[in-house]
């Protein structure tokens, strides 16, 4: 297997643009980007990083980063890339579970402390020194099976875990991706999710370059620079991979043009994205392609980018891609009916080998025969097509009956008063447990919980319901928008 197709795009095509780096300006032809490849190679080498040592990055995504990333797969040094949005002491306890030989810098985090075996340097400087090396010789150092890319989870649900990704998993969930989101060699993708989270440095640069593609790197997302950049027929971008939250934040933003789009399709991922919003844009003409995913396993599922059919099923993430086997399975282990909610579980050479550091985390997170638990609810229709419910952790029994927070939060936001919502089951003497509703208003709604839960009763069973409602100005999220419902527990405790 060639890992790394670069350099066979170097030979195939030189002149095509693989890279180019929106905040400087600065293309790379396949060529050019097969060279820079290497000479970051050498620079690694002459830094003193060997196979399986790990180069940390806490910055913002840029061209120089995405190469520092290539070489590192070449190299056989284990990339990993923290969130910069972390706190100091978070990041340093993420730095002591990878200790990295090096830390890559680019001023957007301040505070942390480098454990002592590490050096620190800026990317600027690293860039200095790659410029200035001749190319190390091409190959692929280790195997396809080992470990090259460290991610760490969002957190969501708890502290991140480092999940080990090797040049397999992610020749495959590129694999997966390119062939749901229909990926060419006259594919253009705008790489703005942070490459310290899985949409970012998988799905954003990984179809792409499989393909002979071209990956626009941008340092990160700006609703109105975003606009502009996805209505500028100059640069063509086909692909754009976000959040829900980012997709509604472009909704608000000066230079909202759908018309002038070039997209395929809107892809979101990573979250909850409520069929009233995949309407709203499926009635701008805008196909919004949701697909489920996760750091463990890249791409697993995705909808066809077919507006009849996506309209027919909104609110589903569609079916499993070329890589990916899934079961549905009930608490029992025993595969689920269609139209009957269980545990998805699943299987590919996509799938994370394990965690680092927590080998015995990974023995919970598969199953005796090797499949991946994912820890989420799903459904499967008919059709084949998958609907992801909920996180099994988030879901509450109340008087016997199963509630899914996810569905009552959507019932809550369809409420023009409400601008999001986050439901959690509480104790309850009668109930067992019932729901607690976290509230943000729009500016100007005057109603109250009386209006909310009225609204809730006409479309929802009265289990689901939630008992009270706390009107709030913000809500925990995680740097890609997820609500943080351990914290929100947290802050319920007296
Ligand atoms: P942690 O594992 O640390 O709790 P996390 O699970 O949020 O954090 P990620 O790997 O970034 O970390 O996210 C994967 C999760 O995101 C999935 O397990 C699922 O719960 C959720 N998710 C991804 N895509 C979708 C989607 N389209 N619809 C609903 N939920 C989704
Ligand atoms: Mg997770």
């Amino acid at each position: 297997m060639a890992p790394d197709p670069v350099g066979l795009h170097a030979q195939a095509r030189p002149e095509k643009t693989a890279l180019v780096d929106l905040a400087t300006g600065r293309r790379w032809t396949y060529w050019a980007l097969d060279e820079a490849i290497g000479k970051a190679c050498a620079a690694l080498d002459a830094l003193g990083l060997r196979p399986g040592d790990r180069l940390a990055a806490i910055a913002r995504n840029s061209a120089d980063l995405a190469i520092a990333l290539k070489a590192c797969l070449r190299s056989g040094v284990i990339f990993t890339p923290l969130n910069w949005r972390l706190a100091p002491a978070e990041l340093d306890a993420i730095l002591a579970d990878c200790t990295p030989t090096l830390i890559l810098t680019d001023g957007t985090a301040v505070g942390f402390t480098p454990p002592e075996s590490a050096g620190v340097l800026e990317v600027s400087a690293f860039t200095a020194r790659c410029e200035a090396a001749a190319p190390a010789v091409r190959g692929p150092a280790r195997d396809a099976g080992e470990p090259c890319v460290i991610l760490y989870t969002s957190g969501t649900s708890g502290t991140p875990k480092g999940v080990i990704l090797t040049p397999q998993t992610l020749f495959f969930t590129g694999v997966n991706f390119g062939v749901l989101g229909h990926v060419t060699s006259d594919s253009v993708f705008l790489a703005e999710s942070p490459m310290f989270h899985v949409i970012g440095l998988v799905t954003s640069f990984w179809p792409p370059l499989l393909q002979g593609g071209t990956v626009l790197v941008s340092p990160g997302f700006d609703p109105a620079t975003t606009n502009a950049r996805l209505a500028d027929r100059a640069l063509g971008i086909t692909h754009y991979f976000c959040v829900p939250q980012m997709a509604a934040a472009l909704r608000d933003a000066d230079g909202f043009a759908p018309e002038n789009w070039s997209l395929k399709a809107l892809f979101t991922g990573g979250g909850p994205n409520p069929p009233a919003n995949i309407r709203w844009w499926l009635d701008r003409g805008v196909a919004m392609v949701d697909g489920y995913g996760m750091t463990e396993a890249g791409t697993i599922l995705g909808m066809p980018l077919d507006p009849a059919l996506i309209s027919a099923h909104a609110g589903a993430v569609g079916q499993a891609g070329p890589a990916t086997a899934i079961r549905i399975v009930d608490a029992g282990g025993r595969d689920a009916p269609d139209g009957t909610a269980g545990e998805i579980l699943v299987k590919g050479l996509h799938v994370t080998p394990g965690y680092w550091n927590r080998p015995t985390e990974r023995e919970s997170a598969f199953t005796p025969d090797g499949w991946l638990r994912t820890g989420d609810i799903a459904v499967r229709d008919a059709d084949g097509f998958v609907t992801i419910v909920d996180r099994r952790k988030d879901m509450f029994i109340s008087g016997g009956e199963n509630v899914y927070p996810a569905e009552v939060e959507f019932a809550l936001t369809e409420h023009p008063g409400v601008s999001a919502a986050a439901v959690l089951g509480v104790p309850d003497t009668r109930w067992g447990e019932v729901g607690h509703a976290f509230v943000i208003l729009e500016p100007g709604f005057a109603g109250g919980g009386d209006e909310l839960r009225a609204h809730c009763e006409a479309r929802l069973a009265r289990f689901k319901v939630p008992k009270t409602f706390q009107i709030v100005n913000e809500l925990p999220r995680t740097a890609t928008g997820k609500i943080r419902k351990n914290r929100l527990r947290e802050s319920l405790v007296p």
